[in-house]
């Protein structure tokens, strides 16, 4: 799982499953794991500080890249415990 943060305050936004070992450049909505807090305005992702960290693109975010920072692990598809969908 990573954890994405709010660069400019630190805060953290949400919990994601990531899959595969590439840069994060979008956020499935259904891999999603945790929310800890962001703000929608139109098709607007803000951090609670205003900080715009995506784009609401439907079935996914796509991620500012410089407006936020992921920790954690990404898990590679060939895990065992992999899910269908
Ligand atoms: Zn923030």
């Amino acid at each position: 799982m990573l954890i994405l943060k709010c660069a400019a305050c630190k805060k953290k936004l949400w919990r994601y499953d990531k899959i595969g070992q590439g840069e994060l450049v979008r956020c499935h909505k259904v891999r999603i794991d945790k929310v800890y807090g962001f703000e929608e305005s139109g098709s607007k992702i803000c951090c609670r500080c205003g900080r715009e960290v995506g784009i609401d693109k439907g079935s996914y975010y796509q991620m500012i890249s410089k407006s936020f920072t992921a920790s954690g692990s990404k898990r590679n598809s060939a895990e065992k415990n992999k899910r269908h969908r």
